[in-house]
């Protein structure tokens, strides 16, 4: 048996205070942006995008849409330091793309709520 040395495992609850609120102002670096751009252009022509299209529907309005007129939107805008994963990639209508363009975060936060009732 190995000699305890007796030191308690009090980092344990130590690690429990990552709990940050996300900072939305956080500089991002342009050619990061520009990296993540490609990306996202590359899975626009992927066989995963083309059957998450054709789901025919808005992620956000939940109305129905014909894949063609759905584009692809970034949940967390890669200004705001998304990434262009699969699971920040959604079906987006044209009228939901463009207000999420023009609305600031907490009004769209808005718009979202609104469409929930
Ligand atoms: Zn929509």
């Amino acid at each position: 048996m190995t000699p305890h040395t007796g030191t308690k495992p009090w980092n344990v609850s130590n690690s429990m205070r990552a709990n940050k609120p996300p900072d939305f102002f956080i500089p991002v670096d342009e050619e990061e942006i520009i990296r993540e751009k490609r990306k996202a252009q590359t899975l626009r022509k992927s066989q995963w995008w083309k059957n998450k299209r054709a789901c025919n529907q808005c992620y956000y309005c939940k109305k129905p849409f014909p894949a063609r007129s759905l584009t692809m939107d970034h949940l967390i805008p890669l200004a705001r330091g998304g990434k262009s994963t699969k699971s920040n990639i959604v079906p987006c209508c044209k009228e939901c793309n463009n207000k999420k363009k023009y609305l600031l975060p907490l009004e769209w936060e808005e718009y979202l709520e609104s469409l929930r009732h």
